[in-house]
């Protein structure tokens, strides 16, 4: 009998099962796809020598995770890359705001108006910042913060919705920028917790970068494998998990998918009826000829360009894909550009470059001429470099990955109490109504994001149990 198994190889399933293999458990992962990886893959899907990231890209979240850095995963291939710039947020006048790691840079961006609002709003957590991801990453909501003044703090900044945060800007830069930060997960700017949402990804910026993984988001999951078979555990692909009796005997199941997929296999019923979904992305992974041409120089230099005019633009795009059903005319889009700074992605000369735009749930229409049109708007001629281009809508990235329920690439909405509350109101969120049977996907908290963290906290509850039996 096996100590555990775990279903579905993502970064938070392979994490589980590497945080259980440490501790001396025995373990096997069983992956319905031909390759690990979930969301953190590399596919050759153009054309050959064009490396593309079908799903994650940026790793904002991936670098700054207590979970990866405790890991030996640099010994395993991992090597993260950096941008001269994290994230570049470019204006149709040609100038661009900039998420740098320097906090005074990042200031000067906004314009003197702002500078010292935001100097003010970032600076109080900086020299916190390890402790205060631990605690809003790890913590049990049954146990004690370990700075409970900064977390404090940070919830009193962070809980209101980003509308309010974004008040304390005076113009347009500052205010454009933070809308597009917290439209990383697709929550409405005036949702609970937004401001959380945005201030996080900013401070992530300043502590530690946006980077890319050389070679690709692949990287990330085949470092975790090969660490995971090191000690000893096992991987089987192509291997569906239907029901529970397709696993082996184990003493622990550990579910790396969507809790109505869970609920499914283990035959849980309406337990996780009230879960909710969230609208879908529309995905083009391009070939290109040459670098993208923004107007704007910070653009070239940054690994992450988001793409909206202005916080309007943003927000109305957010509502279109969200709350009214439609694909935005404009839509707010994000872009990573890895071979500027990993030579290894593309032929000499050549790049790749990553783009989504959000969509309602399930849409089936085609996204890209809009996306192209927005993008012409930033990098005029950018049509004109393009080699080949592979798209995916909601159909398509639901098919490829089960979790991704209408192409909801959070696999449940991040709205409302869900944001942090997911998959249910419990105080220990990993648990099922099974007593061996434990979700550790990104709709459980901390939520989604290449980061491993809801595997490592599910594991912390396997182990103990574990122990305890
Ligand atoms: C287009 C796109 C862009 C993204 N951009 C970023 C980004 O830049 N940065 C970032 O940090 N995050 C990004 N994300 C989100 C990130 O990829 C996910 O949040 C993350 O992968 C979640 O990890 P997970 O382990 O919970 O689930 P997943 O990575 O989804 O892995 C789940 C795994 O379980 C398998 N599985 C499901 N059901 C079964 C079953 N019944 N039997 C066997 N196996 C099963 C699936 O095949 C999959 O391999 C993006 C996602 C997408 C799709």
């Amino acid at each position: 009998m096996l100590d555990a198994v775990v279903v579905g190889a993502g970064p938070n399933g392979l994490t589980a099962a590497v945080e259980l293999a440490r501790r001396g458990f025995s373990v096997a992962v069983f992956e319905a796809r031909d390759t690990v990886g979930g969301g953190a893959r590399t596919e050759e899907l153009t054309l050959p020598g064009f490396l593309h990231d079908p799903c994650s890209a940026a790793h904002p979240l991936g670098i700054n995770s207590p979970a990866f850095r405790a890991l030996p995963l640099e010994r395993y291939g991992l090597e993260w890359l950096h941008a001269e710039l994290p994230m570049a947020h470019p204006f149709t006048d040609g100038t661009a705001a900039v998420l740098s790691r320097s906090v005074a840079e990042t200031a000067a961006s906004f314009g003197p108006r702002d500078a010292g609002a935001y100097r003010r709003l970032v600076e109080p957590f900086l020299p916190k910042w390890d402790a205060l991801v631990r605690d809003f990453m790890a913590l049990p909501l049954t146990a004690l913060p370990r700075d409970p003044v900064t977390l404090a703090r940070f919830g009193l900044v962070g809980l209101p919705p980003a509308t309010w945060l974004m008040r304390r800007f005076r113009d347009e830069r500052a205010k454009t920028l933070f809308a597009g930060l917290v439209a990383h997960v697709m929550a409405p700017l005036s949702g609970f917790a937004t401001g959380a949402i945005g201030l996080v990804f900013a401070l992530a910026a300043h502590a530690r970068g946006w980077p890319v993984a050389r070679g690709g988001s692949q990287s990330i999951s085949d470092a975790l494998t090969a660490y995971l078979k090191d000690l000893g555990g096992t991987v089987h692909t192509d291997y569906e998990v239907k029901r529970l009796d397709d696993l082996p005997p184990a003493r622990a199941y550990i579910f790396d998918t969507s809790p109505t997929a869970l609920a499914r296999i283990a035959g849980f019923g309406d337990y996780y009826a009230g879960y909710r979904y969230g609208p879908g992305v529309f995905k083009i992974d391009y070939a290109l000829d040459g670098p993208v041409p923004w107007t704007a120089k910070e653009a070239r230099n940054a690994g992450t360009v988001q793409i909206g005019a202005d916080s309007a633009e943003i927000g109305t795009a957010l509502r279109a894909a969200s709350r009214e059903g439609r694909a935005p005319e404009k839509p707010f889009m994000i872009t990573v550009q890895p071979s500027v700074v990993d030579p290894t992605r593309a032929p000499a000369g050549k790049h790749v470059f990553w783009a989504y735009g959000h969509v309602p749930s399930g849409w089936t229409g085609d996204l890209t001429d809009a996306m192209e049109r927005q993008l012409e708007r930033f990098a005029p001629g950018f049509r004109d470099r393009v080699l080949a281009r592979a798209t995916a809508g909601p159909p398509e990235l639901a098919a490829r990955n089960a979790n991704y329920i209408g192409g909801d690439i959070a696999s449940g909405a991040v709205t409302g109490l869900q944001i942090m509350l997911r998959p249910k109101l419990s105080l220990f969120p990993y648990g099922t109504p099974h007593p061996a049977v434990f979700i550790c996907s990104s709709a459980t908290p901390p939520g989604p994001g290449v980061h491993g963290m809801s595997g490592h906290n599910a594991a912390k509850a396997v182990w103990r149990r574990l122990r305890q039996t």
